[in-house]
């Protein structure tokens, strides 16, 4: 079993649950809602640069779809269809079964139709375009943020990071922290939930992929604002408190990448609704800075002195 349509017949075909032609014809044919719009996105994962060449194509498959819901969490819109775009130097029928049984995993516990993609030759790569729908009035764009609104962050921060440099033997964690870190790292769970739910509440929002000050940065050049964050308040794991290393800390906290929690702002009156979604959600949600007029971001002690920021986020180009 060696041919390109084997290889799709056998991995990458399954009924689809709510669209009219998926898999297998030239195009796929979705049917929208009139009143709402489609919200897309595509992100890549190249091996080498995301992910190692023994990594576990279970948690590869889930990881390339988690990553692409988590940008449709950031606009609130509602996931529903992906494409998937594979690229692999030689047929491995193990290999193949493991990344399309972590890939389904992801996309049913999202509901996620896979309505088409493309199968070649050459380095390890794979890439997922996904397809979501929100109402132009429900869209969170990066630039809605507005002086006096709180910042938030779901969740905590830096442990993927983290688990990338124990990896890499940077860092020496206990037993339980380094799996903890690495489920974070290798296992994303993308907060598709939330992004809903901050429909009608957030101001602006944006995924935590490339590192907090990196990606802040985006919402205040979006917004032509400030964004003010205490860095005492950013919410850290036992992994990363437990760490004697005090500016791996840091840096995995600021500048870590693949976190997948939102960052987003609300004015301050939702400060009681987003408390309760958060005991609803069982998902920590905490309020770390305020917005400025101004620009740019700023990461200050409890004192309101400026923390120095060493390094800001990963740019691939950079
Ligand atoms: P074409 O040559 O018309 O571009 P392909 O031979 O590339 O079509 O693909 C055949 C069908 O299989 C198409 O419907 C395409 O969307 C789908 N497909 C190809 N690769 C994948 C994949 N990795 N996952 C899901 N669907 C795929
Ligand atoms: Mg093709």
């Amino acid at each position: 079993m060696t041919s390109e349509f084997d290889v799709i017949a056998r991995y990458f075909s399954r009924p689809a649950q709510h669209t009219a032609v998926g898999v297998g014809d030239d195009a796929a044919l979705l049917a929208c809602d009139p009143a709402q719009q489609l919200a897309v996105s595509t992100d890549s994962l190249v091996e080498g640069t995301h992910f190692f060449a023994d990594a576990d194509p279970y948690f590869l498959g889930r990881k390339v779809l988690a990553v692409n819901l988590s940008d449709m969490a950031a606009c609130g819109a509602q996931p529903r269809w992906a494409t998937l775009a594979l690229t692999l130097p030689y047929v491995d029928p193990l290999w193949l079964e493991r990344f399309s049984a972590g890939f389904f995993a992801m996309a049913d516990a999202y509901a996620i139709d896979l309505i088409g993609g493309d199968t070649t030759r050459g380095p390890k790569s794979a890439t997922v375009t996904i397809l979501g729908t929100v109402s132009d009035s429900a869209f969170i764009a990066r630039s809605g943020a507005r002086a006096n609104d709180d910042v938030w962050i779901s969740g905590t921060l830096g442990d993927a990071a983290l688990g990338l440099a124990a990896h890499e033997k940077k860092a020496l964690l206990s037993d339980a922290a380094l799996s903890q870190c690495l489920a974070r790292l290798n296992n994303p769970e993308p907060r598709v939930e939330l992004g809903l739910r901050l429909r009608g509440i957030a101001t602006s929002a944006i995924d935590l992929s490339d590192g907090l000050v990196s990606d802040a940065r985006h919402i205040a050049q979006a917004s032509g604002a400030a964004l003010r964050i205490e860095f005492e308040r950013l919410p850290r794991s036992q992994a990363i408190r437990q760490l004697v290393d005090p500016n791996l800390a840091n840096q995995c906290v600021l500048a870590g990448g693949d976190d997948y929690e939102l960052l987003f702002t609300a004015a301050p009156d939702h400060r009681e609704a987003l408390a309760s979604l958060s005991r609803e959600l069982n998902l920590t949600l905490t309020r770390v800075g305020q917005v400025d007029s101004g620009s740019g971001v700023r990461i200050c002690d409890a004192s309101g002195a400026d923390v120095e920021i060493e390094h800001a986020g990963y740019d691939h180009f950079a």
